[in-house]
């Protein structure tokens, strides 16, 4: 008895499935429509690391999903490729003067060759690389498309700033105030940056959640990311000047508790209200907050701040005078920047009027009685000190108000996101340059879409300059150019985009990897759009979705997609933690690497591991244990495959079991739940293990079987079967229904010894399950009842005898 060479197996079929290019996939029209998957798992970034562990769960998962698809007739797109622009990239090239794009390439080499060694049956042919120039030119292009639709525009903005990396950051690149990639603590500054209006396309990625096979919990996440509420806008007249301050409320119905108001420090009205008397301290103050986060000003801040700026403006419900101040809490990003405060009913505002000795209204009351409110009261109830609309219920009042002011003039129904729009530059040089020209005379220019790529300068150094501007910005000869329209003078545009851009679109450009006339061919969008199934990790629920999602509705809105979704069913993988369950990381020295358990386990074996740890969903820990384990069903299979084969049919119970397995885990497997796949396949060996020969009838389904799990090893069973190759290619087998069903038998109650009454079960009952049948039974309860049962004696498969109290 030989052991089982996984080694020389796996590099033996993944030879072959590279030299004949099993898993080309084209576009054969006489595949019907619903014959046609495409599935995608999210591309990774190729950091130096290297691949980790749980970076092949998800690709392990949808790889079986695609060879199960393949067998069952379906023509199947399953793509890979490397998300390849990035900070850390250019972090490592400051610090070791490696060009980006040396390390980058590096590390896709080292990528590669890790995934190959996996085996997964992607098609190699489609590989992408989003830092290519090929590729970039169609970001860049879908980039001029959507600054034509006036969906992007420069504005002077304040960023997040890290003073380390020097670069701006985005709002999900700062964690807890600090830079998320060097630790640092992030300050503020004013920068020009390119914006895309994501917030115009708010509603619809909003509604559209709905014909999404998205698990509730990321629908959620998303929902609450783009934050949609309903209210007015209400202006509120200034006491002096003839100004107006416009706030927006989602409580219109507390206006008559509107005591202060506060503004934020960026707002503009703050420079032209102020009075001489509160000058300094307000400048102070502006001052101070420009440095801040907005994590800092709003949820890790303890105390209110604020200083009272001398103006005052008037309540419109009740003509009332009440002060303006500033404070950091507000953000000019959200709303209008600036608030009505109602302290009674806002527990915020409450701290604030109670900290510098403000006004505080009760105007809703849970019965229409008046409290002394110890604490902002925020709950639903009846109007109360509000004028003529007392004694309204809060939602009624909502509505009656919002006529109100509408009929006055001085407010609206209005709808508000917390989305806000989506800062689209970065100060580096590894990314996407943004392909306009700044001409002093024709303004912002496009670059002619026959010009690109706009290609990366070739630089020694990538170093920051420091001043806020990307490296581009310190390259005279490429930042100086030719103006496109009136051929003078004129200057590139230096930002580059954030990493985000290429992965907003590139499931695209698998579809049509070479295409030099457009980001993919129409009749190739339409045969494999859009993307059935799509993994990756929870990491990326809102951000990359929801940038992409835009992206597709805008390209849908252009008419060069198919669909207004990009991705209709999505599962995000768990997390695989360390042994213990904690968290896998360098500092606990606990990371596996995959590289390790490829040389002493084998791929497929590591592939059926982490299948078989648990629902595909679920975090789950890592164990040594649980992976020789999956290596002994390995080399069980292998021994069996070395019994002698005989045509001989099998024995019926033999070919029950293997046609109850077929149907398990085709249906299993099918539902994505592999790991009770595993256990069906593994109760089936233990029967084929033991026996003398092995009938070729039961062997070859379940070789069958097993290749979406272990597909090196079923490709060289297959081979020992005497077939030639590839198994991939291969008919899944079929059940037959009535081989699956249940065998019945029928069994006797007796009490006392007379036979009371039969029932049909299936075979093989548990002796303690066939008592509780017995017990439970009606006639027989009905005989026992008022009696006490002294001993049940059961005979499996034939009786149960109930011995009774007469
Ligand atoms: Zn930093
Ligand atoms: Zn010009």
């Amino acid at each position: 008895m030989t052991g089982y060479p996984f080694s020389d197996i796996e590099k033996k079929w993944q030879a072959f499935w590279e030299k004949n290019k099993t898993f080309r996939t084209t576009e054969d029209p006489a595949v019907p429509r619903e014959k046609r998957k495409y599935v995608l798992d999210m591309f990774p970034y190729p950091s130096a690391a290297g691949l980790h562990v749980g970076h092949p769960e998800g690709y392990f998962a949808t790889d079986i999903y695609c060879r199960y698809l393949r067998m069952k007739g379906f023509q199947v797109l399953h793509p890979m490729g490397f998300d390849s622009f990035g900070l850390p990239a250019e972090n490592y090239a400051i610090k070791t003067g490696t060009h980006p794009r040396v390390s980058t390439e590096q590390n896709i080499v080292r990528f590669t060759s890790q995934i190959k060694a996996l085996g997964f049956s992607y098609d190699w042919d489609r590989r992408i690389s989003t830092c290519e120039p090929e590729y970039y030119r169609w970001t860049q292009w879908i980039f001029l498309r959507l600054w034509e639709k006036g969906l992007a525009y420069e504005a002077e903005v304040p960023i997040n700033w890290c003073p380390s990396c020097l670069t701006g950051l985005a709002n999900e690149e700062v964690k807890d105030g600090l830079c998320d990639r060097c630790g640092t603590p992030v300050t503020r500054r004013n920068l020009r940056q390119w914006i895309l209006r994501i917030t115009a396309y708010a509603e619809r990625l909003l509604a559209d959640l709905d014909m999404l096979a998205w698990s509730d919990s990321l629908k959620l996440m998303q929902t609450n990311w783009i934050g949609r509420s309903e209210g007015a806008n209400v202006r509120f007249a200034l006491e002096k000047g003839g100004g107006t301050i416009e706030v927006y409320t989602t409580r219109p119905d507390t206006l008559f508790g509107a005591t202060y108001m506060v503004l934020a420090p960026e707002h503009p009205l703050v420079r032209k209200i102020t009075t001489p008397a509160q000058k300094p301290a307000v400048e102070e103050y502006v001052k101070a907050a420009s440095m801040k986060s907005d994590l800092e000003r709003t949820e890790l801040a303890k105390d209110k701040t604020g200083v009272f700026t001398g103006a005052f403006a008037v309540n419109p419900m009740n003509g009332k005078k009440i002060p303006v101040w500033i404070s950091d809490y507000i953000l000019i990003s959200y709303g209008t920047g600036a608030i009505m405060a109602v302290p009674g009913h806002d527990e915020r505002d409450f701290a604030f009027a109670k900290k510098f000795g403000l006004e505080i209204v009760q105007v809703v009351s849970r019965d229409g009685s008046l409290v002394e409110l110890a604490q902002a009261d925020p709950t639903d109830g009846i109007a109360v000190n509000s004028g003529e609309f007392n004694g309204l219920p809060t939602a009624e009042f909502k509505t009656r108000i919002i006529e109100w002011l509408e009929k006055k003039g001085i407010g609206s129904r209005a709808v508000n996101y917390k989305l806000r729009d989506w800062i689209f530059s970065r100060q580096r040089y590894w990314g996407e340059p943004i392909p306009l020209v700044h001409c002093p005379k024709d303004g912002t220019v496009a670059v002619p879409y026959d010009q690109l790529p706009l290609k990366l300068p070739e630089v020694k150094t990538v170093t920051p300059t420091g001043t806020g501007e990307s490296p581009l910005a310190a390259i005279p000869e490429w930042v100086n150019t030719t103006c496109p329209k009136c051929g003078g003078p004129a200057r590139r545009e230096t930002n580059t985009m954030p990493q985000w851009a290429g992965s907003c679109w590139y499931y695209l450009r698998f579809l049509d990897p070479s295409n030099a006339s457009a980001f993919a061919a129409r009749d190739k969008i339409d045969y494999w759009m859009p993307i059935d199934l799509y993994v990756g990790g929870a990491e990326h629920a809102v951000l990359h979705l929801l940038y992409a999602r835009f992206w597709h509705k805008f390209l849908f809105d252009e008419g060069l997609v198919n669909s207004p979704e990009p991705f209709m069913r999505l599962i995000n993988q768990g997390m695989i933690l360390g042994e213990g369950g904690v968290k896998m990381s360098k500092s606990l020295g606990n990371v596996i690497n995959p590289d390790d358990i490829v040389r002493d386990y084998g791929a497929d074996t590591m592939r059926l591991y982490e299948m078989f740890m648990g629902p595909l969903e679920v975090s789950k820990p890592w164990s040594t244990r649980g992976i020789a384990g999956a290596k002994r069903f390995l080399e069980r299979v292998w021994r069996t495959s070395e019994l002698p084969l005989t045509d001989d049919e099998p024995s019926e119970p033999l070919l029950r079991l293997l046609h109850k397995t077929i149907k398990k885990v085709s249906r299993d497997t099918d539902r994505l739940e592999f790991n009770t796949a595993i256990s069906e396949m593994m109760i089936f060996l233990n029967e084929a293990a033991g026996l003398p020969a092995l009938p070729k009838k039961l062997w070859t389904p379940f070789v069958l079987m097993l290749s979406p799990y272990a597909p090196h090893l079923a490709e060289e069973l297959w081979e020992k079967l005497g077939n030639a190759p590839s198994i991939s290619r291969q008919h899944w087998p079929e059940w037959n229904e009535a081989l699956t069903a249940e065998e019945l038998v029928e069994v006797v109650y007796q009490v006392n010894g007379k036979i009371r009454a039969k029932e049909s079960l299936p075979a093989g009952m548990a002796e303690g399950e066939l008592r509780e049948k017995a017990l439970g039974h009606d006639r027989i309860r009905e005989l026992l009842s008022g009696k006490e049962v002294r001993k049940v004696i059961v005979v499996p498969n034939k009786l149960v005898n109930i011995v009774a109290s007469l």
